[in-house]
């Protein structure tokens, strides 16, 4: 078994690129394989009038992992990746997992898993799930070894509302007293600079106790866009693989920026519609890979 091998669970939609049918294109083009658990099988994300579809519940989930513990499958996991759960439920067998899945891979010598958890709750002042599923993120992330909240999870989660380098940085070591080493707080505004979005990384050393905190500035995109969290988190997950955390957070970022604009070329502009707004996850395969730019992530004094 390879150590690029990812249980990657969010949702699946038909039509549209969030969650797994965001992620696992990324993640397989550079060279991981893809288990996918797919929370919810939706016609397609729930900005559109309509969504039809089924969502998991706890017994489909844990049904699934019986069948993966069955085969011997969850010790070959590397990494396992959350995204959008919405079910209090799931959230909290999640930690279980993870503990299986570590205790697993520690008794036949292989390396740590390593968590990536995008606590996907909302965004843009917006939350679209229930406060059950707040109080349960609150305590995934112990668990996480990466969270990768957008700025309006990362507040609720925190109480500390992310409107600045400083609100971010107290937001970010609310992660680190409960327990998680890395945090990426995806991207906020800044007052003073409207045409970017600064983004914030921060890294805390439990046995140290220090903490090293980075930052950054891509240009902004007028409008909205779905999956961009989904696809970061996938790069995150593959540039992290080999590289040190701060580069591997540059290119994610340097893909989104990539990403983001071929959408705008080809239609998907901030007032389009929300189906040319979809993310065109498949138009630049290797950009994906290489994005055109790598972005600075700057350490802070
Ligand atoms: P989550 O999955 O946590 O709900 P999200 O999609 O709300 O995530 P964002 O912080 O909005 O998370 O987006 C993730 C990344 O995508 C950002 O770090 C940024 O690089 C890029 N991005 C998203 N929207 C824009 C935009 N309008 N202009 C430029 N870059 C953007």
């Amino acid at each position: 078994s390879s150590d690029k091998s990812v249980l990657s669970i969010q949702s699946h939609v038909t039509h549209g690129y969030v969650g797994n049918k965001a992620a696992t294109f990324p993640l397989q083009l550079h060279g991981f394989d893809v288990d996918a658990i797919n929370t919810v099988s939706l016609s397609n994300h729930s900005g559109y009038p309509v969504i039809k579809g089924h969502r998991m519940d706890l017994t489909e989930f844990t049904t699934l992992l019986d069948g993966l513990r069955a085969n011997d499958f969850l010790s070959d996991y590397a990494y396992v990746l959350t995204g959008y759960i919405n079910n209090a439920d799931i959230i909290r067998h999640v930690a279980a997992t993870v503990a299986e899945v570590r205790e697993k891979r520690q008794q036949q010598g292989k390396k740590d898993i390593v968590f990536f958890c995008d606590p996907v709750m909302g965004d843009d002042g917006r939350l679209y799930c229930k406060e059950e599923v707040v109080a349960a993120y609150r305590e995934l992330v112990a668990h996480a070894n990466i969270v990768t909240p957008n700025y309006f999870e990362a507040s609720i989660l925190s109480t500390v509302e992310v409107k600045d380098l400083m609100s971010a940085i107290e937001a970010a070591n609310w992660f680190h007293e409960q327990g998680t080493p890395t945090v990426v707080i995806k991207s906020f505004t800044m007052p003073d600079d409207p045409t970017h979005l600064r983004f914030l990384l921060s890294c805390h050393d439990k046995v140290t106790g220090s903490t090293k905190r980075y930052t950054g500035v891509v240009q902004y995109y007028e409008g909205r866009y779905t999956g961009t969290g989904d696809v970061f988190a996938a790069s995150l997950v593959a540039f992290a693989h080999n590289h040190p955390i701060d580069l591997a957070v540059g290119k994610a970022m340097g893909v989104l920026q990539d990403l983001i604009k071929a959408t705008v070329e080809r239609g998907g502009s901030g007032k389009a519609t929300l189906n040319s707004r979809e993310l065109r996850v498949t138009s630049d395969p290797d950009r994906l890979l290489h994005p055109s730019t790598v972005i600075s992530v700057t350490p802070l004094p």
